[in-house]
């Protein structure tokens, strides 16, 4: 789509930094990332939201998107060169606690030392946007694949009052009744 970064990037005219690519997705670092490795998984074909993502291309994300994952976690942990001591978490952090995010922002411009890179994965949150109210800012479908560790600094607001469950049975009754009639497996997408 014209004007679109990521098809732009897709379509080799745009620089990216490519971690995965096959013929469905591409799996690119983010710009700004929430935390070193932060990679976003697109799909190949332009398509804004859920709504247009088939079966055929969730499979594929999803897919891309575990790989990714396994990737972040074997980044942080790579199998120390023969007579090199292990960075420890902290000096591969940047430091302690929220300085997780300030390496982020240090080892920006530069790549940082050896071995991990300052790839730091204990955990991985994914992430989807759809829509702007969501905090979706590229409005071409891309899948969040955050490495995370205790003390990252990472805020993901979350959480809220426990809810009465017959509030709750209200809740899905109503969400049950709307639920598009799509087949399992269908690939339904767009319209
Ligand atoms: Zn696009």
């Amino acid at each position: 789509m014209n004007g679109c970064i990521f098809c732009e990037i897709v379509a080799g005219r745009a620089e990216a930094s490519v971690v995965y690519e096959d013929d469905s997705v591409m799996a690119i670092l983010d710009l700004h990332p929430a935390a070193i490795g932060h990679t976003l998984v697109i799909p190949r074909t332009h398509m804004t939201g859920l709504t247009d993502a088939s079966d055929e291309i969730g499979a594929p994300l999803w897919r891309a998107a575990r790989r990714v994952a396994a990737g972040l976690r074997a980044a942080a942990n790579p199998p120390a060169p023969a007579g090199s001591p292990p960075a420890t978490a902290s000096e591969a952090a940047g430091g302690a606690g929220v300085a997780g995010l300030e390496g982020v922002a240090g080892g920006s411009e530069t790549a940082r030392g050896s071995g991990n890179a300052g790839v730091r994965c204990e955990g991985v949150r994914l992430s989807l946007a759809d829509g702007e109210a969501a905090g979706q800012e590229v409005f071409h479908l891309h899948l969040h694949v955050v490495p995370r560790y205790p003390g990252d600094g990472i805020v993901i607001a979350a959480g809220g009052r426990r809810r009465a469950r017959g509030l709750l049975d209200r809740d899905a009754a109503l969400i049950r009744d709307a639920l598009p009639g799509w087949a399992t497996g269908s690939g339904r997408g767009g319209d």
